[in-house]
């Protein structure tokens, strides 16, 4: 199936499920993803964001477009209002409101950490989430659970480090990896996480702002978990200024341990770009365990 039938096939979808007709008359390839092809999709009066994958991703368009459906229910951080998502022959597609995106400014920034302490204020059941979902491309596991540390250890690190030792990644990488498996307690002695709805990939490139000034948020790789998690990822690649952190500690302080903590969070994905892009990302996952196991 040509990308047209595809389209138009989308289009189809779009006009079943808003009841109300929608023709393409335009549109347009969206650089800036990392894992799938974007484009805007033009209608007379209507415009839609559309990602496109093969045809097998469809269970990673459907993680998304619940989880974008729970954020848009905290009523804290705006996101693309999720439309559908489908499959075709060819492909699988997950459509979304378009949203003209632009710069943050430094007052943008300051609203977005009020409305990011919002939302991570908001108590939520468990650890982990309804279903599994995907960070960048890797499968993320989310099976339900009472203890942080032990999600922590088991679905996050550990399971990203043995994703490692499966793609060749042996040796130094696993003897530090399971050393610090087996410390990880030590870094919650003081500190009891509660459950929060999070982002979960929240680096600079998914965030942004409308013509309004809105914060936005978008990709998510949505669970219940620690909210310093989602702090943590913000300072990974930088692009937050210093007026974000103000307004969100001003809401929601953070905890004196969160300084070393951050390292231990990060180092998921460190080890997801290992997994996914390898390079040097092993040594810099080996350079901040070390760190760790030093404290
Ligand atoms: P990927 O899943 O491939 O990483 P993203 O969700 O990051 O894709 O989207 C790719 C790019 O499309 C983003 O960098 C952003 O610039 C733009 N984008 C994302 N969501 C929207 C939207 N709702 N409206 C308009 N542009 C969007």
């Amino acid at each position: 199936m040509k990308t047209a039938q595809t389209f138009s096939a989308i289009a189809k979808q779009i006009s079943d499920v808003t009841q109300t007709s929608f023709e393409i008359e335009n549109t347009k390839s969206i650089s800036g993803g990392d894992i799938n092809a974007a484009f805007l999709l033009e209608g007379k009066n209507q415009r839609y964001f559309v990602k496109l994958n093969q045809a097998n991703l469809l269970e990673m368009f459907a993680a998304e477009f619940i989880g974008l459906t729970e954020l848009a229910k905290t009523q804290t951080v705006k996101i693309a209002s999720p439309i559908t998502f489908g499959q075709t022959d060819k492909n699988s597609f997950l459509v979304l409101e378009f949203i003209e995106f632009k710069r943050a400014t430094p007052k943008s920034e300051t609203r977005f950490g009020q409305q990011l302490a919002q939302l991570h204020l908001q108590k939520q059941p468990y650890f982990g989430w309804k279903i599994d979902n995907t960070i960048g491309s890797t499968p993320q596991p989310n099976a339900r659970s009472e203890n942080w540390v032990t999600f922590w250890r088991e679905q996050r690190f550990g399971f990203q480090l043995q994703l490692a030792a499966q793609k060749g990644y042996g040796g130094k990488l696993q003897i530090l990896g399971e050393k610090l498996c087996e410390r990880l307690d030590d870094f919650f002695i003081d500190y009891k996480p509660q459950p929060s709805l999070l982002h979960g990939d929240l680096w600079g490139g998914n965030f942004a702002t409308d013509n309004e000034n809105n914060p936005v948020i978008f990709d998510p790789a949505c669970y219940y978990g620690d909210r310093e998690t989602d702090l943590a990822m913000t300072e990974l690649f930088g692009g937050f200024g210093q007026n974000f952190y103000a307004a969100y500690n001003e809401v929601l302080q953070l905890d004196s341990g969160y300084k070393t903590r951050k390292t231990l969070y990060n180092l998921y994905h460190i080890l997801n770009h290992v997994n996914l892009f390898g390079g040097g990302y092993a040594s810099q996952a080996e350079k901040m365990m070390q760190k760790l196991l030093a404290k």
